[in-house]
């Protein structure tokens, strides 16, 4: 066994990101742009809801718009910014009027950028692109390289110290986790989601199971381990 996983959705490779916006109309246009641009998107409309959601599942992005129910926009962020997991998310803040984004922008630490509504849909796309660029450099790469472990996802090839690293479709999956972030640790429950999907029921020691797979997969005959396990906390790529 081993590649036949290279035609399926490589869900891990896509970013993930959350829409906090309760129009609706707003909301299903940037679901639908900035799915086609490749991203998965998930929309909320509340802003209780959302740091909900993100303690569930982690995004890579969250666009949040100002004026919300229950939670407003700003209030979201500074909350987000206070916990450890979500101190560096990213968030692009959708304001309406200009003296919302003096205040966004006063924030400190706030969010990472900001769009004035009514906004151009090719405008929120490249801003978009550019903080996915900045925080994922190899997102939009075949190759991604991170210490001497080299992940091709198009061949779905892993090497190691330029030796082939035989993997599974699973194992593939969570080490191209990991190379998107490096060093960062996540939870099994994070894992599970992001690499199994949260509609899947999997039970979390499943992950400890693959972990175990991929520990195994790298480390070969010498090289040594370069997943670290966090206790009650979780796992991390340190290479
Ligand atoms: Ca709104």
């Amino acid at each position: 066994m081993g590649f036949e996983a290279a035609n399926q959705p490589r869900v891990s490779v896509q970013p993930y990101i959350l829409v906090v916006e309760d129009e609706e109309a707003i909301a299903t246009l940037l679901q639908y742009n900035l799915e086609k641009e490749g991203c998965r998107v998930e929309i909320c409309g509340d802003g209780e809801e959302a740091l909900i959601r993100i303690d569930e599942k982690l995004p890579d992005l969250v666009v949040l718009d100002w004026m919300l129910p229950t939670v407003s926009g700003i209030e979201v962020c500074r909350r987000l910014r206070q916990r450890p997991a979500t101190r560096n998310l990213p968030i692009i803040m959708l304001t309406a009027r200009t003296e919302e984004t003096d205040r966004v922008r006063g924030l400190e630490p706030g969010a990472d950028d900001y769009v004035v509504k009514p906004f151009l849909m090719s405008e929120l796309s490249a801003r978009v692109r550019a903080v996915l660029r900045r925080i994922r450099p190899g997102l939009a790469e075949d190759s991604v390289r991170h210490g001497d472990i080299v992940i091709d996802r198009s061949a779905h090839r892993v090497r190691r110290g330029g030796k082939d690293v035989h993997l599974g479709p699973t194992e593939f999956r969570l080490l191209d986790y990991f190379m998107q972030h490096p060093g960062r640790v996540f939870s099994r429950e994070q894992l599970l989601n992001a690499v199994w999907g949260s509609d899947v029921y999997v039970e979390t020691r499943t992950v400890d199971v693959h972990i175990g797979r991929l520990r195994r997969a790298l480390a070969g005959d010498e090289s040594s381990d370069p997943i670290r396990t966090v206790r009650s906390a979780g796992y991390a790529l340190d290479v």
